[in-house]
């Protein structure tokens, strides 16, 4: 029996500093919604960043949070069903992330810079890109290589974002305000970029 898989004691290091808290420069400590501590050993949960990369190749984060697996559930939850249905179909008939993970673990490869080169939907380097969300799916301090970590390209989000109900949208809006953003000028920022709760 094959044991390796990306839900089974993946490979794992110490998270990378591309997935730090860009305010504290440091590891997110808190799970955005319960607040639970994220640092102890078998707590999972999720990292999602917008990125915006300027000119000069200096990047800013538009938003970033840390949320554990529970809440990141319960988010899903409250969600149409109809939505996360079309959400889902939208990416699996676009990508194979088992695949993806299948090659990476044959070639060994686990510079996790390799598994953010390129956008999993429309494979264009990140290096082409203005703006992107990356995600990455931790164990108390590490970065684990399961389907993640990955990054999707603004416009891939806001095809995916088309395709959910008014009505989800707007509890996603709620998420926004109630964690990311109450300043009206990240307000402004945030209006093309929203967590989509894909994992
Ligand atoms: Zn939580």
């Amino acid at each position: 029996m094959n044991l390796l898989s990306p839900f089974f004691n993946p490979k794992r290091i110490s998270i990378p500093k591309i997935f730090h808290s860009t305010i504290d420069n440091k590891p997110f400590e808190e799970c955005i919604m319960c607040k639970k501590g994220l640092h102890s050993s078998e707590t999972h949960y999720f990292i999602e960043k917008a990125v915006r990369k300027y000119p000069n190749g200096h990047t800013d984060a538009i938003f970033e949070y840390a949320i554990c697996m529970e809440c990141s559930l319960e988010v899903r939850d409250t969600l149409s069903k109809d939505s996360m249905q079309r959400i889902d179909e939208f990416f699996s008939n676009k990508l194979d992330l088992m695949s993806r993970w299948n090659n990476f673990n044959e070639d060994e490869n686990f510079k996790f810079n390799d598994w953010i080169s390129n956008c999993i939907v429309t494979g264009k380097s990140v290096d082409e890109l203005e703006e992107y969300q990356i995600y990455a799916h931790c164990e108390g301090q590490y970065m684990l290589f399961s389907l993640m970590p990955y990054i999707i390209s603004s416009e891939v989000i806001e095809d995916a974002y088309a395709l959910l109900s008014e009505q989800t949208k707007d509890e996603l809006d709620d998420f926004m305000d109630k964690y990311l953003g109450p300043d009206p000028e990240i307000k402004k920022l945030l209006k093309d970029h929203k967590p989509v709760f894909i994992f």
